[in-house]
C-alpha cells in the first residue's frame, strides 16, 4: 500500500492550473491572483503633507523654539486636490492640509498645534524641523516598477485596496474549481427527509459541500446515487464536466461498493487506490482528461480528512495558489494514546498552549463515524507508521485545522 507521501505525489502530480479570467476588482477578494501586479507609478504620485499645518523651508525654521518663534509669510492655503503653483521661498510657507502637495520649495511641514497665526498672511511658527517631517515622499507606499503582488496570492482585504490605488478595476485571476459532490448509498436520505429504519442523512455531500466553498471553490451537489452500478454510471458520466468530482462511498471491499467498478468503465484512469493511513484508508483517486476524480471513503470523518490531505491541496494548486498545505506544527502530548501501528494515523485533537507549547489532547472516541470528534478539532495529530504508542509529553506533528487560535471573547485591551 503506498504512503500519504506517495498518495499526494500523485495527486499534485496530476492537478493542472485553471484558466485565467478577468475579474472586476469588487469581486476579488479570496480569489487567486493569475498574474503579478507591478505598480505603473509611485504612490502617492507626489509628496504630501502628513498634517494640517504650514509648508516651510526647514532651514528658514531651524532656530525656532517656543520662547524665540520664527515669523513667517504666508502665501496662501493648499487644500487636498487642490494644488496651487506657489513656490515657497526663503522666509515663506503655506498653509497646507493633509494629503495636499507639498508645493516647491518647501521640503517639512509645521503642524498647526506648533502655530500661532494672527493673521491670514503671517504664521509664528514655534518649533524647528528636519528636512522631510510631515512630509510623505512621492513613491512612500509603492515605487513604479515594484512588484507588489505575486501571482499565486490569494487577494485580502489590504489586496483590494492597493489594486484600487494602482487605479486598477480589474485583475487577473484563475477560474474557481468547480466540483461536483455525490454520495453513494442505499442507506442514505436528504436532509429535511424522515429516515426510516436503517436509513441515515447524507451528510458527507454537506460537509464537502462546504469544506469546498470554504476553500474558494463552487461546490454543486448532485444527490444521492444508489449502489447500482447503472445509476453510478450516469451520475459519474454526468459529473465529468467538473473539474473535480468528490463521491463518498462505495470504495471499500464490500458487496455493494461499485465505484471503482463503475470508474474504469467509464475511463477515469486509476492512478491509486488504498493508502496506508488511518482513517481514510479506502480512497480511490482517477483522472480523466482535466478532471480530477476523488471517491472518498463514506465515513464522514474519513471523508472530510481525505479531503484536507487530497482534495484541498489539489484544489488550492488548480487556483494557482502557492502554498498548497495545510499548516503544521510541533506539539506535546498531553496523554498516552495508542495508535495503529502500521498505518500513519490521524488523530483527532485539540491543541492548547500552554507555556509557550502546543499541547493535544485526543477529541475522544477515534470512531471514523463520529462526526463530533472532528467537529471538536483543532488539528490532526500524525502518528507515524512504527509508532503504537505515544506517550503523555512526547513530541509530535500535527496539521492543524483552524486558522488560528479561537477568537477571543474578551476583548484585547480589557
Ligand atoms: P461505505 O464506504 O459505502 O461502506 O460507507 C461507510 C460508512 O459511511 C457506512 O456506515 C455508511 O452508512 C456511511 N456513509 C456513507 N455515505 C455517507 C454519507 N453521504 N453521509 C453519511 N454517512 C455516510
Ligand atoms: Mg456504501
Amino acid at each position: 500500500m503506498i504512503s500519504i507521501a506517495q498518495a499526494l505525489d500523485m495527486v499534485l502530480g496530476a492537478v493542472r492550473p485553471l484558466p485565467e479570467e478577468e475579474v472586476a476588482l469588487d469581486e476579488s477578494v479570496g480569489r487567486v491572483l493569475a498574474e503579478d501586479v507591478v505598480a505603473g507609478a509611485d504612490v502617492p504620485a507626489f509628496a504630501n503633507s502628513q498634517m494640517d499645518g504650514y509648508a516651510v523651508r526647514a532651514e528658514d525654521v531651524a532656530g525656532g523654539s517656543e520662547s524665540c518663534p520664527v515669523e513667517l509669510r504666508v502665501l496662501g492655503t493648499i487644500a487636498a486636490g487642490r494644488p496651487l503653483g506657489l513656490t515657497v521661498g526663503r522666509g515663506e510657507a503655506a498653509r497646507i492640509m493633509t494629503g495636499a502637495p507639498i508645493p516647491a520649495g518647501a521640503d517639512a511641514v509645521i503642524p498647526v498645534e506648533e502655530a500661532s497665526s494672527d493673521a491670514p498672511e503671517r504664521v509664528s511658527i514655534a518649533s524647528s524641523a528636519m528636512a522631510g517631517r510631515f512630509v510623505r515622499p512621492a513613491g512612500e507606499d509603492m515605487r513604479a516598477g515594484d512588484r507588489v503582488l505575486e501571482e499565486g496570492r490569494r487577494l485580502g482585504a489590504p489586496d483590494i485596496g492597493l489594486l484600487a490605488s494602482l487605479g486598477r478595476a480589474s485583475v487577473r485571476l484563475r477560474r474557481r474549481p468547480r466540483v461536483a459532490i455525490l454520495g453513494t448509498g442505499d442507506e442514505l436520505v436528504p436532509i429535511g427527509g424522515a429516515l426510516g429504519p436503517g436509513q441515515i442523512h447524507d451528510s458527507n455531500a454537506h460537509a464537502l459541500g462546504a469544506a469546498v466553498r470554504e476553500l474558494g471553490g463552487e461546490p454543486s451537489l448532485l444527490g444521492i446515487v444508489r449502489d447500482d452500478p447503472a445509476a453510478l454510471r450516469a451520475a459519474l458520466t454526468a459529473a465529468l464536466r467538473f473539474d473535480a468530482v468528490l463521491s463518498t462511498g462505495g470504495v471499500s471491499v464490500g458487496d455493494f461498493d461499485h465505484v471503482k467498478d463503475v470508474m474504469d468503465e467509464i475511463g477515469l484512469e486509476r492512478r491509486f487506490w488504498r493508502v496506508a493511513q488511518k482513517p481514510g484508508k479506502p480512497i480511490v483517486f482517477a483522472v480523466r482528461d482535466q478532471t480530477l476524480f476523488f471517491g472518498l471513503p463514506g465515513n464522514p470523518v474519513s471523508a472530510m480528512v481525505c479531503f484536507h490531505l487530497y482534495v484541498a491541496p489539489a484544489l488550492r494548486a488548480a487556483a494557482g495558489l502557492r502554498e498548497v498545505f495545510l499548516p503544521a506544527s510541533d506539539v506535546v502530548l498531553g496523554e498516552a494514546i495508542r495508535t495503529a501501528k502500521d498505518l500513519t494515523e490521524l488523530v483527532r485533537c485539540t491543541l492548547r498552549s500552554e507555556a509557550g507549547v502546543l499541547v493535544a489532547l485526543t477529541t475522544g472516541t477515534q470512531s471514523s463515524g463520529a462526526l463530533r470528534s472532528l467537529s471538536l478539532a483543532d488539528g490532526l495529530l500524525i502518528s507515524p507508521p512504527g509508532t503504537a504508542e505515544l506517550r503523555a509529553g512526547d513530541p509530535a506533528r500535527a496539521l492543524l485545522l483552524r486558522a488560528g487560535p479561537a477568537l477571543a471573547s474578551t476583548h484585547p485591551f480589557a
